[in-house]
């Protein structure tokens, strides 16, 4: 039972040589722990988690990366907030060295917690054996070099995950896309609301490939990976290598959340392209996006197009039954002792979101263990009342458009009208924006309650806030106050 809520960090491999590089990797292990908070779990354990600790010699810290795209990736984005995480626990500036990638040395023993496809074993290996049975496309691009290995989770395979009425033809496309080659539909379309396992089918699609072709290049990547490595290969000169991995070097690409793309209009460009060129060499193509082609808005017609041309599949939040058999499966899987009534109680109180339903349980397992109780409906109750309500219950709807309204001085039926002033509209959008994030209503409900506007309208208000929020420091401070105001 893991007790905390980034367990898994004690895991990382960590080859202390004397008392004093002990001290200097449990301050590793310590950084990881608080690094872990501020990511996401699937951040954590694509990009920090595969990095290997070999050691710390004074201020010098030896990586070693499972490849050398992780490695990149890793330094590109992560690495300072290491090394500050680093310094905070120790006080000292340390400089990282890193080791080269085992795709770069003799075969050797991977660390276990590493994700990757089965394809690695022979990814180890420059030369391709002499037994290996030639690939059964001879036309599918291959060279000496071994296949990149794309960073999966090794915990979301199809086995893994739960099919159901609600996500069956998502779950059944994906397969088809891991399956079929070549490629019966494409793109894979793969779209539905936060936390629906969307990600999970795309890396269970990564690894079956990999087992059943091993050949194959597979490139996953989110759509704000897809636009940082768009805009690195801008600013280092490296266009050429970019397109040629992205459009030569690939047989199946793997693009999460596309809708990132929305109004970044050079990456939509290069993006167009990567996909005529994989798709005229009929290589599969597989897209998630938080909503349908037709709803994305900012992005260019010929590209919303193509993501229609091939099976869209629609994952919606999971009936009941499948919400009990995820918590079924997740507490056997981390040993949890799960009686039917808590399941039912959990599962009854989170409808919309797996990750949520799935960090209920983690979190009362957790409370148990610490208090050393047993997980009974009523610790059940106890412990999760107060998160299962994230949203009290005096934040409606009505109420955020009083408050909005008072805040910015204008009218209840002006945020109701179809007004596009931007002394109305502004404050609509934000109206939009925390009646999302604080009350349960869904898109559709909510473009009534805002005087019958179509439920993209709310959509693409909610996401521009969300997106300015980011870099306008006046706009946070509005929303921080309405929220205080709000929630008190
Ligand atoms: P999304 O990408 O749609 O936001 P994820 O794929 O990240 O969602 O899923 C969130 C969590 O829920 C993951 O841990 C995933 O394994 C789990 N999950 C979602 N749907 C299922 C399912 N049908 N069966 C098993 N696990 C699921
Ligand atoms: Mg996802």
């Amino acid at each position: 039972m893991r007790a905390s809520t980034v367990p898994e960090s004690s895991n990382i491999p960590v080859q202390a040589r004397s008392a004093d590089s002990d001290a200097a990797a449990s301050a590793w292990h310590r950084a990881l722990d608080r690094i872990a908070r501020k990511l996401t779990p699937q951040n954590f354990d694509m990009w920090i988690r595969p990095i290997e600790c070999l050691g710390i010699d004074g201020r010098r810290v030896q990586l070693r990366a499972p490849n050398s795209y992780v490695r990149w990736w890793f330094e590109l984005n992560y690495l300072q907030i290491v090394l500050a995480e680093l310094q905070e626990d120790t006080g000292a500036e340390h400089q990282v060295h890193f080791l080269p990638e085992p795709e770069a040395q003799a075969p050797q023993a991977e660390p276990a917690e590493v994700p990757k496809p089965p394809s690695d074993a022979r990814a180890e290996s420059h030369e391709p054996h002499a037994s290996e049975p030639e690939p059964a496309d001879k036309g599918s691009i291959r060279s000496v070099e071994p296949p990149p290995k794309p960073a999966l989770n090794p915990r979301y395979t199809f086995e893994t995950f739960i099919a159901g009425p609600s996500n069956q033809l998502a779950y059944a496309a994906s397969h088809a896309a891991a399956s079929a080659y070549p490629p019966k539909y494409n793109p894979v379309f793969i779209c539905g609301g936060v936390g629906l396992g969307k990600t999970h089918l795309l890396h269970a699609i990564g690894h079956l490939v990999a087992q059943k072709r091993p050949e194959h290049r597979i490139r996953y990547v989110s759509g704000e990976q897809f636009m940082n490595e768009y805009v690195h290969a801008i600013r280092s000169n490296s266009m050429h290598d970019f397109r040629s991995r992205y459009r030569d070097g690939c047989d199946a690409l793997l693009v999460d959340d596309v809708q990132f793309l929305a109004g970044k209009d050079g990456t939509q460009d290069e993006f167009f392209h990567t996909f005529n060129a994989l798709h005229d060499a009929h290589r599969q193509i597989v897209l998630t996006a938080d909503r349908k082609p037709h709803e994305i808005s900012d992005i260019a017609d010929r590209l919303r197009t193509r993501f229609a041309w091939g099976l869209l599949a629609d994952i919606d939040p999971p009936e009941l039954e499948v919400r009990v058999a995820i918590l079924r499966q997740k507490a056997t899987a981390e040993g949890i002792a799960l009686a039917d009534d808590v399941a039912m109680y959990i599962a009854n109180a989170i409808k919309s979101n797996v990750r949520e339903l799935e960090g209920a349980l983690i979190r009362l397992a957790a409370y148990a263990s610490l208090s050393g109780q047993h997980i009974t409906l009523d610790f059940a109750r106890q412990t999760l009342e107060g998160s299962l309500a994230p949203h009290p219950e005096h934040v409606s709807v009505e109420r955020v458009l009083r408050t909005v309204a008072s805040y910015y001085n204008v009218k209840i039926a002006d945020l109701r009208s179809p007004r596009r002033h931007k002394n109305i509209a502004h404050p609509r959008a934000v109206a939009m924006y925390l009646a999302r994030s604080h009350t349960r209503e869904s898109y559709p409900d909510l473009g009534r309650a805002f005087g019958g506007k179509h439920h993209t309208t709310v959509l693409n208000a909610v996401d521009k806030i969300g997106n300015r929020l980011r870099n306008e420091p006046g706009l946070r401070g509005e929303v921080r106050a309405l929220e205080s105001l709000l929630l008190r």
